[in-house]
């Protein structure tokens, strides 16, 4: 008799089951809907103070100059973009931190970072590395996609949906990730003077990204595009989101020149600049005569460059970084039981193909793939010593 009682009570809060609406049995006792939606709730927040730990944890443990080794061991040469970069994300979550830990302090303003290079000299690379040290979601978007809302292509938005697609759909964590804008220069300004037609592609996508840089909610359509009419918009905060926004702006040389002509003026006798030099003088001034708006310029406050990769950096990316593509291939031959061996000769030989593909090191793992790749078709007839 009293056990039916019991069996008819909900174990945590003593509701009957008339006074319920669901009442789930399990071995030692019942829970009603109400009692579930409790436990779900401190299940949640619990999981939140669990992930904002991880994001203290490596924070904590990692100095501007402890992240700048980690860049080192995947990353060839560009010292002075690795130092800023490590600088701003430091100060970045330096500042998340500190925005939790106190009230009414100095407020510390966003460092989203602009890096200037030629294709294939590792600003991908460099973002993509600063996030695996750090644990945090990380995507990449091309900009060249982005459009104004409203026109063929991906809205602005389409970011924030690759960033919680990563952060498998926590909000609390993308809300601490990091983007990275590939192809930054292609959005810039065509014209000087904007309103005579609508610059879908540049200018308009450059007033909509504002918007995100800013920190501000979004409301993101977690499944991205427009495909999907039904789905529920998330809300996210962009408040505390790394932006990191990279691209060639080839030609941009020319204005740092002209820039700094006008302040050379009176010294006829210099030298002019070589070029390769000239990148580390870009500023603000120099994006915004390529075309980028002062207002988002404003938003991207550190702007560093990366080198062109000269021929011994780019055989030193064939062997030094801890997964170096020759690395993998020999691994790919160890696990065959063979001992591979790749010359010098060899390896110039593939840095000068590279080089005529004009990719940068993104050039090495095609001509690597063609030299590799024939050697393994026939991997069963060599012998366990192989020299190439
Ligand atoms: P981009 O500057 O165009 O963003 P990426 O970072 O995507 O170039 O580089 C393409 C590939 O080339 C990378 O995956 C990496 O393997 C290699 N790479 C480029 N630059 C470097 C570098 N400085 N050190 C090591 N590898 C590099």
């Amino acid at each position: 008799m009293t056990n039916n009682l019991e069996d008819n009570k909900c174990s945590f809060c003593g509701k009957s089951r008339n006074d319920v609406n669901i009442l789930v049995s399990g071995i030692e006792g019942n829970i009603c809907e109400n009692c579930i939606e409790q436990a779900h709730g401190i299940v949640i927040e619990e999981s939140k103070f669990s992930s904002d730990n991880e994001l203290v944890q490596p924070l904590n443990l990692k100095t501007p100059r402890e992240i700048k080794n980690f860049l080192d061991e995947y990353i060839i040469g560009q010292d002075q973009a690795k130092k800023i970069l490590a600088v701003a994300v430091y100060n970045h979550y330096k500042r998340i931190l500190n925005e939790k830990n106190s009230k009414n302090e100095v407020e510390i303003d966003k460092s989203n970072v602009i890096l200037v290079g030629e294709t294939g000299t590792g600003k991908t690379l460099l973002a993509k590395t600063i996030a695996r040290l750090l644990n945090v979601p990380f995507a990449i978007v091309d900009a060249t996609v982005l459009t104004e809302a409203g026109y063929v292509g991906e809205d602005v938005e389409s970011i924030l949906t690759r960033l919680l697609q990563s952060a498998d759909y926590n909000v609390e964590l993308a809300e601490k990730g990091i983007v990275f804008i590939d192809e930054m220069d292609k959005i810039a300004r065509k014209s000087d003077n904007p309103s005579i037609t609508r610059d879908v592609s540049g200018e308009g996508v450059q007033q909509a990204l504002l918007k995100i840089l800013e920190g501000t909610v979004v409301n993101v359509p977690p499944q991205g595009g427009r495909k999907h009419p039904d789905q529920k918009f998330v809300e996210v905060n962009t408040k505390d989101i790394l932006f990191i926004a990279g691209g060639a702006f080839s030609g941009i040389e020319k204005h740092i020149a002209d820039r700094l002509k006008k302040h050379v003026i009176g010294y006829k006798n210099e030298e002019p600049k070589h070029i390769e030099n000239l990148l580390d003088e870009v500023n603000a001034t120099d994006l915004k005569n390529f075309g980028i708006i002062p207002e988002l310029i404003g938003r991207l406050p550190i702007i560093t460059y990366l080198k062109p990769l000269d021929k011994e950096a780019m055989k030193a990316i064939l062997t030094q970084p801890k997964n170096a593509l020759i690395k993998q291939y020999e691994k790919l031959f160890e696990l065959d039981g063979k001992t591979l061996t790749v010359t010098e000769e060899t390896l110039n030989n593939i840095v000068e193909q590279a080089n005529e593909l004009g990719l940068g090191a993104r050039g090495l793992r095609s001509v690597s793939e063609d030299v590799f790749t024939e050697l393994m078709y026939t991997i069963d007839e060599l012998p366990d010593e192989v020299t190439i």
